[in-house]
């Protein structure tokens, strides 16, 4: 009990006992303590009712002036109103700035509570999305932004990659939207505009495909003459070597022109490809076949097949695959090592594998090795012909069908590429 507390009931002890004696020399006891209960009972409501003005008229000003244990009670909710006072001081201050950051903001945000309606939404999501203060909050986001890709990128909620869409103000803004989901069912949309970046990067792939395409006509007329240089009997000595390098460069570079134009074709793709039903032990033989003669002495090579299955697909886009996995793996792989080219597929989907006991990659390299040129031993990929481009290339034809590249490898040991299917992409007469 605090001091306060203490001195009060001392106080109501010491009235009752002077009331009693009082009382008891008047010969009236009940009724003098009677009374004195009356009068404390009145001052406790007389003072409740000040309190209760204080708090509720905010018009009263300083808060009143009572002793004793209701001064003490009086006090203390001043003190807290004055915290409170300050903490609101500070969050309305908080808002103001906040509001301020966001309206800077390029990017539109906008605020979804549970029900997908919106809460808030700063100006770019005007301008970029169309939304307007007074008509829009609390409407439906997906009543308002009703492209369909929207609608079920909102209702898949699957929000790891964003969603590129037109903007439905402008056909000619391109917008990458994100949604983030936080709090109790609240979630964030985030859309920035990306026309710039994607006018850039379509100008960057023409340019490539078109570099590429002028390259064709030179490259094969020059690697025509000097095929038949290099098979000329009558060709002088001194320029033997010369023109077998030069031929041997005029085929890298035909071989770079022809991944860079497979490239500038798979990124023109429309994401939606033609697909069929792909009989892979077929595929996988013939493969097989086309590189049984890359090498001189080449390692031994396998196929397994342990399913049926057919793969559905684009069969060029798969043949390259396969093709570039084979291919790394026999320049890879010494004369006495082996590689296996293999096909399962069960009711998890499928997998395309290509092993060997080759060179294998160092650590640091494996998670680059997929990017355009890069090369874990570029002198080796060089003088086994490589132009870099073949990982690439796979990469993107895997995601074209909805599939990832696994890559295992211990160096001196060998590799694994495994290249998994999604169960939508294996044809129903599954075998495994
Ligand atoms: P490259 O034409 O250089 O082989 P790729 O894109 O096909 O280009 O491969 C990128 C790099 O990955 C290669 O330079 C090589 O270091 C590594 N690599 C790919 N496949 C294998 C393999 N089977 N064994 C060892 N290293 C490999």
């Amino acid at each position: 009990m605090t001091g306060e507390w203490g001195a009060a009931v001392r106080r109501l002890v010491l009235a009752g006992a002077i009331l009693l004696v009082l009382g008891l020399w008047q010969g009236r006891p009940f009724v003098f303590l009677l009374v004195g209960a009356l009068a404390y009972l009145l001052w406790n409501l007389f003072n409740l009712y000040r309190l209760d003005r204080w708090i509720t008229d905010p018009a009263e000003g300083n808060p009143p002036d009572v002793p004793g244990i209701w001064g003490h009670v009086i006090y203390s909710i001043a003190a807290i109103q004055r915290k409170s006072r300050k903490q609101k001081k500070r969050m309305a201050k908080l808002l103001v700035e906040f509001r301020k950051s966001t309206e800077a903001m390029p990017d539109a945000a906008v605020v979804l509570d549970k029900q997908d309606q919106i809460s808030w939404f700063n100006s770019a999501a005007t301008r970029l999305l169309g939304l307007a203060s007074g008509r829009d909050l609390g409407q439906r986001i997906d009543n308002l932004l009703r492209a369909p890709g929207f609608r079920n990128y909102l209702q898949n909620r699957d929000f790891d990659q964003p969603l590129l869409m037109a903007s439905p103000v402008r056909d000619d803004v391109l917008l990458s939207a994100r949604i983030i989901p936080y709090g109790k069912g609240q979630r964030l949309l985030l859309a920035r505009d990306i026309t710039e970046r994607a006018r850039l990067e379509r100008m960057r792939t023409d340019f490539v495909a078109n570099a590429s395409h002028e390259l064709r006509t030179p490259i094969t007329v020059l690697t025509g003459y000097l095929e038949s240089m290099h098979h000329d009997p009558e060709l002088a000595a001194q320029w033997q070597i010369p023109v077998e390098e030069m031929h041997r460069q005029a085929q890298r570079m035909d071989r770079l022109v022809t991944d860079l134009l497979e490239l500038s074709r798979l990124e023109a793709a429309d994401t939606q490809i033609k697909a069929v039903p792909i009989d892979m032990e077929t595929l996988l033989h013939d493969v097989l076949r086309d590189v049984s003669n890359l090498r001189d002495h080449m390692p031994e090579m396998s196929v397994s097949i342990a399913s049926n299955a057919m793969l559905l697909g684009e069969p060029s886009g798969l043949r390259s695959v396969c093709q570039n996995l084979l291919s790394n793996a026999v320049r890879y792989t010494p004369a006495d090592g082996r590689i296996e080219i293999g096909w399962r597929a069960d009711a998890n989907g499928g997998q395309l594998w290509v092993d060997d006991t080759g060179a294998g990659i160092e650590a640091e390299h494996v998670d680059r090795i997929t990017e355009r040129f890069y090369r874990g031993d570029a002198g080796r990929s060089r003088d086994s012909g490589g132009t870099g481009l073949g990982l690439a290339i796979v990469k993107h034809v895997l995601e074209l069908h909805d599939a990832s590249l696994e890559i295992a490898s211990e160096p001196g040991r060998g590799s694994t590429f495994t290249c998994r299917f999604p169960s939508g992409r294996i044809a129903s007469s599954t075998n495994a």
